[in-house]
């Protein structure tokens, strides 16, 4: 494999019903800044049926060229015929990265296209660089439990590829005046060759929590100390108009459910107001919430590691901390 034969940096779009998932666009934005390193077109693809329309989309928000592939096969995600897609365009153009959201979509197909390619896949990566003389991707994860951050290369195989986990990066600011190719691409898919068939699509209408798209959470952790104080988090919540959030530690006593855990086997978030109560501050727990906009910390513990990421920091115990916040708050009305 001559490396040198591999170039630009590739996105995939993914889109469910015609509409983009956020992570394909926050993917623009970080490709964009490794295709300007690297000086490489920034390129997205784009798998569908009636998908044509959303190619102007992924230009505004930071693609020089979108590939698409409009074709009545691809109307809903199966990883045989998205695969065939996605490794048709990848021999013919050779990109040398290809990053991919780590949704349970894109999870499955970057994994079946890095077998079928022979390359390496970095999942669930949460830092992504390049390094200008080598050209290679710098794909960083927490490892080993999260105590440490692995930074993954792909020395000797191309594509390098990487999932990216939703709320990690952040995507650019639309130009809708931004000018950029469309390229539409022809593979030979037949319904009949399709060993999966999509017979009826089920929404899970049980999950009641979307953390992810929340504005203001109330995390709490372990320090609440028993699941009667926890209905403190609850109740500061409701008066704030909040989502509720918990660490693992919380998940596993069993005082939240697993949708509610916040950190590196949960939830990924960004809200605007990120409260964390009773929270130490582990790596794995940090690294899920860490770009929320404002983070207020009260923890007893002068010394938790939360109040190194927090913008404001409370000393205390929250036993009584919250419920005075819950006073207050209920005397403003808000
Ligand atoms: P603790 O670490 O026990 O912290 C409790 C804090 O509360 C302490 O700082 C203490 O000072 C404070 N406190 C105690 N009493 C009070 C009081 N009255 N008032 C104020 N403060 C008080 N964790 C996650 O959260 N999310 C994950 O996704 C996640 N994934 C993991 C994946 C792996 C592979 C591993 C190994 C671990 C993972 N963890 C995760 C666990 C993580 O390492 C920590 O154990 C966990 O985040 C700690 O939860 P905590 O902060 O609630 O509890």
């Amino acid at each position: 494999m001559n490396l040198d034969d591999y170039r630009g940096v590739w996105v995939f779009i993914e889109q469910n019903d015609g509409k983009i998932e956020g992570v394909s666009l926050e993917l623009l934005g970080a490709g964009r800044k490794l295709a300007d390193k690297l000086q490489v077109p920034l390129s997205g693809f784009l798998l569908g049926e009636g998908i044509r329309n959303l190619a102007q989309q992924v230009i505004a928000y930071g693609a020089d060229q979108v590939y698409l592939i409009d074709h009545p096969v691809l109307k809903h995600y199966r990883t045989e015929s998205y695969m065939k897609g996605v490794i048709t365009i990848a021999e013919h153009y050779k990109p040398e990265i290809i990053l991919y959201g780590a949704t349970p979509n894109g999870k499955d197909l970057a994994s079946a296209v890095a077998t079928d390619l022979n390359t390496g896949l970095t999942a669930d990566t949460t830092m992504l660089d390049v390094d200008l003389d080598s050209r290679l991707l710098e794909a960083s994860r927490p490892a080993f439990g999260g105590n440490i951050m692995a930074t993954i290369l792909c020395k000797k195989h191309r594509p390098q590829m990487a999932t990216v986990r939703p709320k990690v990066m952040k995507a650019l600011v639309p130009d809708t005046n931004r000018a950029g190719k469309i390229i539409e691409e022809e593979i030979s898919l037949k319904e009949e060759e399709m060993r999966t068939k999509v017979l009826q699509i089920v929404n899970d209408v049980t999950k009641k929590t979307n953390l992810a798209d929340a504005h203001v959470i109330v995390c709490g952790g372990k320090g609440m100390g028993d699941l009667q104080n926890f209905q403190l988090i609850h109740e500061f919540a409701e008066t704030i108009g909040a989502s509720v959030g918990g660490t693992r530690d919380v998940v596993e006593a069993g005082w939240l459910p697993h949708e509610q855990q916040v950190g590196q086997t949960g939830e990924t978030v960004t809200p605007k107001i990120y409260f964390a109560i009773g929270i130490s501050g582990a790596i794995q727990h940090v690294v899920g919430m860490k770009n929320s906009e404002l983070i207020i910390a009260i923890n007893k513990d002068p010394n938790a590691p939360i109040f190194d990421v927090a913008t404001f920091g409370i000393v205390g115990d929250a036993m009584e901390i919250v419920p005075r916040l819950i006073e207050q708050f209920k005397s403003l009305r808000i």
